[in-house]
């Protein structure tokens, strides 16, 4: 396929490369002007994106992503697929999935999980949301960029699963801080927490795949001084982006909201950008 890529960043770059690995010819812009090896560089976004089977973009909020589609709408094939893999507001991806479909194209939004190294091995997993040609049309391109996608129904619902999923981890992640905290000033030890929570009805991801207690459970950034990982800044973007929808849909999110303030303050006093489990140590240090 004759692919336009838009946000060659972090994450853009490596899912651009193997595109390009796939055997697919790859267009790409980013306004840093970075360049990514054996893809072709477009001097606008436009230029990307004109007489592309495809067009994925990898951007980093809604208003941006607002304003690139306004530059590549008008320059997309008709029954292109317009593929929007960054994590934005329910109402951008829907904004811009309306303007792209009403240009003849094919929108999807597919926000992913799996982080930098995903990107890189190739094991994204893509939660989409556009009509079922669309996603059609976008599926041999996740196979190349990640393991598994979800079709989650109409324009918007990829984007609705991401900040759902994203608001349960960062609940469940402080939680599961709090119940480490608390463990320790009641004198129980950290691994037979571990070894009991895991195995018993509190076990989430958060306690069994990336525990926030160093030495404990499988590798995760607290073995490696909380070195991000998932940063904290990332995890406040998406739990402000539920708090975005629960308002604009009028849901109710107490706890959603509770954790946005709690990551809210420790991204301000947390000099070193740490990984989103390092409200443990925040926790323990009573500064929390
Ligand atoms: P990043 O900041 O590294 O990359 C974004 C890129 O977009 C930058 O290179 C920037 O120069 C470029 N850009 C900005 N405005 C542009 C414009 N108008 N035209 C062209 N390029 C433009 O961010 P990232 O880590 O690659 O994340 C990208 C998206 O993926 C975000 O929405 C993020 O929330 C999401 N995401 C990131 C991760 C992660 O672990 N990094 C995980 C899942 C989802």
């Amino acid at each position: 396929m004759k692919i336009g890529f838009i946000g060659l960043g972090n994450m853009g770059a490596p899912m651009a490369a193997n595109l390009v690995k796939a055997g697919h010819e790859v267009t790409g812009f980013d306004v840093a002007g970075v360049t990514v090896e054996g893809v072709v560089k477009a001097m606008t976004a436009a230029e990307a994106a004109t007489g592309k089977d495809a067009v994925i973009t990898m951007l980093p909020n809604g208003e941006i992503l607002r304003r690139v589609y306004d530059e590549i709408v008008p320059a997309g094939l008709a029954g292109a697929a317009f593929i929007d893999c960054s994590t934005v507001d329910v109402d951008s991806a829907r904004a811009v999935a309306e303007q792209a479909a009403a240009a003849g194209l094919l929108p999807v939004d597919a926000p992913v999980s799996g982080g930098v190294g995903g990107a890189a091995a190739g094991t994204l997993t893509f939660m989409a949301g556009g009509s079922e040609e669309a996603f059609a049309k976008a599926q041999p391109l996740f196979e190349v960029m990640g393991q598994k996608a979800v079709h989650c129904g109409a324009s918007g619902n990829g984007q609705a699963a991401k900040i759902c999923n994203n608001m349960i981890l960062g609940v469940t992640m402080i939680a599961t801080c709090e119940a480490f905290a608390l463990a320790d000033k009641l004198g129980l030890d950290r691994q037979a927490m571990f070894d009991v929570v895991s195995t018993s009805s509190g076990y989430s991801w958060s306690m069994n795949a990336y525990c926030p207690a160093p030495g404990i459970g499988p590798q995760s950034p607290a073995d490696n001084g909380y070195k991000p990982g998932f940063a904290a800044t990332l995890m406040l973007k998406d739990l402000r982006l539920s708090q975005q929808a629960a308002v604009s849909a009028g849901a109710q999110t107490p706890m959603g909201a509770r954790a946005a303030e709690i990551y809210e303050r420790f991204v301000e006093i947390d000099e070193d950008a740490r990984d989103f489990s390092a409200i443990l140590p925040w926790l323990s240090e009573g500064a929390g």
